[in-house]
């Protein structure tokens, strides 16, 4: 279970999500890859799981218009481009966490 995050917030200026992790661990998220990591049934085939989404029909320019948390686990996102089903889990979004720290880590290994 991964624990929710100590602060989220949508950094205009960079085009990416900033999220505060236990101990000052800081993920940034930019917009238009975490727009692409849709995990919603629109975004990808329930049954196969491959994605279904097209990556380059992404807006450069797409922004967060909106978010709310899910309960404690996750975090829809309303997107600039009208799509808001998606909900990011605080599990996916830990995994998917681009810092040199986690980008880094071998496959595999402890942590
Ligand atoms: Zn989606
Ligand atoms: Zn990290």
């Amino acid at each position: 279970m991964v624990r929710s995050p100590e602060d989220v917030k949508a950094v205009t200026e960079q085009r990416s999500l900033e999220i505060t992790w236990e101990e000052g661990h800081i993920g940034r998220y930019p917009y238009r890859t975490l727009r692409g990591e849709c995990p919603c049934a629109g975004c990808v085939d329930e049954l196969t799981g491959v994605r279904t989404l097209d990556i380059a029909s992404i807006a450069e320019d797409i922004t967060i218009g909106d978010m709310q948390l899910v309960g404690n686990y996750a975090l829809r996102i309303n997107w600039s481009d009208g799509h808001s089903t998606g909900l990011y889990s605080w599990k996916m979004l830990r995994a998917l966490c681009p810092c040199p720290q986690c980008a880094g880590r071998e496959p595999g290994s402890p942590g």
